[in-house]
């Protein structure tokens, strides 16, 4: 019996499917990475890996995405790995307009600076970086209008250094499509609070002054009671509470591996959400993510049947992975795949093997499959 988590929707397929050659349609879709030139080595392990899971089978195009001039170097053993995986694809090397990726003119470069430098002195992750804070706001705000992706409807998001760990037997673009989804995901964590301490209740006073209507996916990622128990203990310490008490737990969706519909985010209703989030300032006052501000606007503008998770891909994105099957008791008592069940049952992972020829590597720290699922 397959028995998918509690509340994530069921995947479209079982197991391997006899993928479908280079004759049938295609959905209006890309492949995007962003990266930079000395990201070179892991690209081409996550182009490697991409292709021979997936793409060598639908031939769908790469775009790769860099704020600074692509190096000869990058491009040819990009090109090489692309060729190398099989399959036809075209291959296109954009710059990022300079609008598109920088400080905005109504940010206090100096004030910015100085809490860049305290939020290093809090180690907080990537905080004192400034083109990290750059990125984050081109993925949050930004790389759904950069030309080289206006004519697409779909994209992928492949990181450098990525896995994936079962093979892609069908077209997930076409069945996101089919299925009336808008937003994909294989692995939903814990934020840390402390990169966005005045994000939820910034954007808790946004939903109620445009009357956003609560969804079932926004309770989930209120209720508290999915928290393991160390984090609630501490999550009380953070100030993310709305007018009425209400607290985000902090879950949201690992934007580093994400399908979706570039036209959510090209959306009036996105496109204001953004904005206010970037007039505010926090992106750089603060460190917030594209993962925290694509998950909770999923959570403010989608309903919760468009999102869909993606349980039959493997995945890895060090530190962690999702692996398909629940671990089993064998492999429990070997400490194979070391799971982080923080608490939770067992049960509410899937029985037996989703995707189709998976592989778990027992090193890497493995992940529930949400963390708004019991
Ligand atoms: P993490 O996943 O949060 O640990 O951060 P990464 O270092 O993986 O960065 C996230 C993504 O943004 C990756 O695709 C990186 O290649 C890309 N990235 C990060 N910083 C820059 C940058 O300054 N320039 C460019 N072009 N890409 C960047
Ligand atoms: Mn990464």
């Amino acid at each position: 019996v397959v028995r998918p988590a509690t509340n994530l929707d069921p995947p479209f397929h079982i197991g391997c499917q006899e993928p479908i050659l280079n004759t049938s349609s295609r959905a209006n879709a890309a492949l995007v990475m962003l990266a930079r030139n000395s990201d070179v080595d892991g690209a081409v392990d996550s182009i490697r890996s991409v292709q021979e899971q997936f793409n060598q089978h639908f031939g769908y195009p790469w775009v790769f995405l860099n704020d600074k001039e692509w190096s000869r170097e990058f491009k040819t053993r990009v090109g090489k790995a692309i060729s190398d995986g099989g399959g036809a694809s075209d291959i296109t090397f954009e710059t990022i307009p300079p609008g598109m990726w920088g400080y905005p003119n109504w940010i206090d470069q100096d004030e910015a600076r100085k809490s860049m430098a305290s939020m290093e002195r809090r180690k907080i992750s990537y905080a004192g970086k400034e083109s990290y804070h750059h990125m984050c706001r081109f993925n949050s705000g930004f790389f759904f209008d950069h030309p080289a992706l206006l004519n697409y409807k779909w994209y992928w998001r492949v990181e450098p250094d990525i896995e994936f760990t079962c093979a892609v037997t069908y077209d997930p673009f076409v069945e996101m499509e089919r299925n009336d989804k808008r937003y994909g995901y294989t692995i939903a964590l814990w934020e840390l609070g402390k990169t966005v301490p005045s994000l939820f209740r910034k954007l808790a006073d946004y939903k109620m002054r445009r009357r956003i209507p609560t969804t079932s996916l926004w309770t989930a990622m209120m209720d508290p009671s999915y928290l393991p128990w160390p984090i609630r203990r501490l999550i009380w310490w953070v100030r993310n509470r709305d007018p009425y008490g209400d607290l985000w737990n902090m879950c949201h969706f690992w934007s580093n591996f994400e399908i979706a519909d570039m036209e959510f985010f090209r959306s009036a209703e996105y496109r204001d959400f953004f904005r206010f989030l970037d007039e505010d300032g926090g992106f750089y006052y603060e460190r917030w993510g594209d993962a925290p501000v694509h998950s909770l606007a999923a959570a403010l503008l989608l309903r919760p049947d468009q999102v869909h998770h993606f349980a039959d891909f493997g995945y890895v994105h060090r530190p962690f992975q999702y692996c398909t099957h629940a671990p089993t008791d064998d492999e429990l008592r070997r400490g194979e795949l070391v799971p982080d069940l923080r608490g939770r049952d067992v049960s509410a992972w899937p029985e037996r093997e989703l995707g189709c020829n998976c592989h778990c590597d027992p090193r890497i720290e493995t992940v529930a499959p949400a963390c708004f699922n019991r």
